[in-house]
């Protein structure tokens, strides 16, 4: 079985205990190659090697840097096909879309930073005529940067890009659930000419090697996306040791889609919102508010597309939704239907496990699945549960909708349909979240901050911003 290799100072390694988890491809229900089941060990080696390289890169010219990093880019898109098939083969999503979203904007999220480093200023004030204060700014040390499995080359690379564009050294580790692309990465890194110890990918456990990475005392910063309860563990560990801490967790979106949307992008963006990904996109809109005019003919609709989706094995050019992660997180997602129906919510389609045929037989495949019936207030409508579940409730009035859509903790996205401008603007401004979509879904610009409201995340990326999150600031007062 083929092993993956921690990437450690410019070599592919292996973890110094020996010890290697099973990974899983979940479409076939089986282990297809191994991953380092890293420790502490292997953090401090990482650390040391990252510690050492942190002075050349630091101080390198930013357009060289900046070209190091554009290499690996080009590198990702010349590597399209087989890191496509790579992501498919270790999240379950359909190849066709890691070919279309993920890998590219991996790519995009080199060369943004890559080429937003070299355009990065600071400030000057001029204090009437008295003073002149001009502020530097000089990358932290070395950065630690933790990635969930949902999208994985796209989340891994949004987190290291910025950390390497500014100057610091990075302590990485993806999920162990899907550890392939980074480590295809870290190859293409070897091929681009980053020098040894700037990125060092440590794979394994996040309660082992994750929280190594937290604890280290030389870690200055991290970064990190993932569930809002592992945000709040790292919280607890890295804000008492006071470092740097980026937090982009979970969410709970509302769709809010009035009478006077233009119904048919309303509903096949909806489509997308809910599904794509298997639903397994923390910005999914996974709470459907309709206007109730508008209420049964959206039902219908959405249900009835709903049931024309192809559920099948993620290679098929036709396959619209593909396997969830794990077993566990398919008995997760599939105990929130048994909730949902206790709750006394309606299943208009969906909610059960599929059987699929050949390679994919025991693979981890649900039904997209929709819900009505329940209350906003309900915990299927409180609690994040990451699949291809949505709710769909009636509202009434614009004071209404907005009470619903902020009565979660979550504050991550928001998405609303309506051609009425002065509403749009109105609903946007009274939404509590980090990013709100008008008559569109996840269409992103790098240069805007990204990241959620209450316990979506705090320390909201984006552009510019994540390059001053991996700097620190030091403010010079020179008296006239
Ligand atoms: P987890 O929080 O379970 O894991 C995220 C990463 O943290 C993984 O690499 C994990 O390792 C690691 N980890 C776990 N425990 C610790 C620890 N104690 N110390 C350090 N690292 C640790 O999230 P999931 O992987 O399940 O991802 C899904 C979640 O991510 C959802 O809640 C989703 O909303 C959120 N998310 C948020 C985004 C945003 O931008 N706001 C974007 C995408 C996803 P391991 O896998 O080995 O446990």
């Amino acid at each position: 079985m083929q092993k993956i290799l921690n990437y450690i100072n410019g070599a592919l390694v292996e973890p110094v205990s020996g010890n290697y988890l099973e990974n899983y491809n979940p479409a076939e229900g089986k282990p297809y190659s191994l991953v380092p089941d890293s420790d502490a060990q292997d953090v401090q080696h990482a650390t040391e090697a990252a510690q050492r390289a942190f002075g050349a890169w630091s101080a390198m010219p930013v357009e060289k840097r900046s070209a190091i990093l554009q290499k690996i880019a080009d590198l990702i898109d010349r590597d399209l096909e087989k890191l496509a098939l790579a992501e498919s083969t270790d999240q379950g999503k359909p190849v066709k879309l890691a070919k279309a979203v993920d890998i590219p904007r991996a790519s995009a999220n080199m060369r943004f930073f890559a080429t937003a480093a070299i355009h990065f200023s600071s400030e000057a004030h001029i204090t009437g005529q008295e003073a002149i204060n001009y502020t530097t700014r000089t990358p932290v040390g070395v950065a630690g940067c933790i990635s969930p499995w949902n999208l994985p080359l796209y989340l891994f690379t949004w987190k290291i890009a910025p950390a390497l564009a500014a100057g610091c050294t990075v302590v990485a580790k993806p999920s162990e659930l899907t550890p392939m692309t980074a480590f295809l990465f870290s190859k293409l890194c070897l091929e681009a000419g980053l020098p040894p110890g700037v990125l060092n990918i440590v794979h394994g456990l996040g309660q082992k090697a994750g929280q190594a990475i937290i604890e280290h005392p030389d870690i200055t910063a991290i970064s990190f996306t993932g569930g809002t309860v592992t945000g709040k563990k790292i919280a607890a560990t890295a804000a008492p040791m006071f470092k740097k801490l980026s937090l982009e967790l979970g969410g709970k979106n509302p769709n809010i889609i009035f009478a006077d949307c233009d119904f048919e992008n309303a509903v096949s963006t909806s489509i997308h919102s809910s599904f794509s990904n298997q639903g397994e996109i923390c910005l999914c809109g996974s709470r459907i508010f309709v206007e109730r005019a508008i209420y049964n003919r959206f039902v219908e609709e959405f249900v009835s597309r709903t049931k024309k989706l192809v559920v099948g094995d993620p290679q098929d050019e036709q396959t619209k939704v593909g396997a969830l992660v794990s077993e566990a997180h398919l008995k997760k997602v599939l105990g929130y239907i048994d909730l949902a129906k206790q709750e006394g919510g309606t299943i208009h389609t969906g909610g059960k496990q599929l059987k699929l045929n050949g390679r994919c037989a025991d693979g981890y495949f649900m039904e997209p699945t929709i819900i009505t019936g329940l209350s906003h207030s309900c915990r299927t409508n409180q609690e994040e549960i990451f699949g291809p579940v949505v709710t769909i409730m009636p509202f009434d009035t614009e004071e209404e909708v907005l009470e619903y859509a902020n009565s979660t903790t979550y504050g991550l996205a928001a998405t609303i349909w309506t051609e009425n401008l002065k509403r749009a603007h109105r609903v946007a401004a009274n939404i509590k979240s980090g990013i709100i979509w008008v008559n569109c879904w996840l269409f992103r610009d790098l240069r805007t901050p990204f990241g959620g409201m209450k316990q979506s995340g705090v320390g909201r990326e984006g552009g510019f911003e994540a390059l001053k999150f991996f700097t620190e600031a030091k403010n010079v007062c020179v008296k006239l």
